[in-house]
C-alpha cells in the first residue's frame, strides 16, 4: 500500500506541475486577449466618431443650403424693392427682408457650430488613430514574444506529460480511477498531506485515530470532510518544503 500511495504522491507532484503550466498559458492568452480587447474598443469608439462626422457634415450642407438661399431671397427682396407702389407692399418687403437677414446670420452661426464639432471629433479621431497603431505595433511584438513563451511552456509540459504516461502506467487501475475522479472533482488536488492532524485540502482535524492509520499508510486512507486521498508527513518535512 505505502509503495501506491508513494506513486499517487509523485502523480499528484507532476498533475500540479501541468495545471502550472495550464495556468501560465492561459495567464499570457489572457493578457493578449485583454490588450486586443482595448483596441478593438478604441476601433469602436473611432467609428462612432467618424458616423457622428458623417451626420454633422451632412447637417452643414443642409444648412449651408439653408443660408443661401435666404441670401438669395434678401437680394430678390431688395431688387424688387425698387418697384414697389405702395406702402403696404413696402412693409411686407421689408418685413420678408428682415426676416431673411435673420435667417442668414442664424444659419452661419450654426453652420460654424457644425464645424467646430467636426474638428474636435476629427481631433480625437485622430488621437485614437494615433493610440490604435502604436498599441498594434507593441501588441504585434508582443503576440510573438508570447507566442515563443507558450511554447517553451507547451515543451516543458510535454515532457512531463511523458513523465505522467510513465507513473499512470505503473499504477493499478482502481487507484488510478479514484485518483482521476478526485482529481476533477477536488480542483486539481487529490492527494494531499495531513500536517498536525490537519487535512491540508480542506484544512478540517482528522480524528486521532486516523491520522495514525494515514501513518501507517497500511491502507487507503480518505479525508472524511472532502474525500482527498491521506498521506502523512510529519512537521519537519513540511517546513523543509516550505
Ligand atoms: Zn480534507
Amino acid at each position: 500500500m505505502k509503495e501506491e500511495i508513494l506513486k499517487l504522491i509523485k502523480l499528484q507532484a507532476i498533475d500540479s506541475e501541468i495545471a502550472g503550466f495550464n495556468h501560465a498559458i492561459a495567464k499570457h492568452r489572457t493578457a493578449i486577449a485583454n490588450r486586443e480587447q482595448a483596441i478593438a474598443e478604441k476601433q469602436e469608439a473611432m467609428t462612432h466618431f467618424r458616423t457622428k462626422i458623417e451626420m454633422l457634415n451632412q447637417k452643414q450642407l443642409e444648412t449651408k443650403a439653408e443660408h443661401d438661399e435666404a441670401g438669395a431671397r434678401v437680394k430678390d427682396r431688395q431688387n424688387k424693392m425698387m418697384q414697389v407702389q405702395t406702402s403696404r407692399e413696402h412693409q411686407a418687403l421689408l418685413k420678408e427682408i428682415e426676416e431673411n437677414k435673420r435667417l442668414v446670420k442664424e444659419t452661419e452661426d450654426r453652420i460654424l457650430q457644425f464645424i467646430e464639432q467636426i474638428e474636435q471629433l476629427e481631433k480625437e479621431v485622430a488621437t485614437l488613430e494615433n493610440l490604435c497603431s502604436g498599441e498594434q505595433q507593441l501588441l504585434a511584438e508582443e503576440i510573438e514574444d508570447v507566442d515563443k513563451e507558450i511554447q517553451r511552456i507547451e515543451e516543458e509540459k510535454q515532457s512531463v506529460l511523458d513523465k505522467r504516461e510513465t507513473e499512470t502506467s505503473a499504477l493499478q487501475g482502481p487507484y488510478l480511477k479514484r485518483y482521476t475522479m478526485l482529481l476533477a472533482k477536488r480542483d486539481g488536488l487529490a492527494v494531499v498531506a495531513v500536517n498536525d492532524s490537519v487535512c491540508q485540502g480542506c484544512y478540517m482535524a482528522l480524528p486521532p485515530q486516523q491520522v495514525i492509520e494515514v501513518r501507517k499508510a497500511e491502507k487507503f486512507n480518505l479525508c472524511p470532510t472532502c474525500q482527498r486521498i491521506l498521506y502523512y508527513r510529519d512537521n519537519e518535512e513540511a517546513e523543509s518544503e516550505q
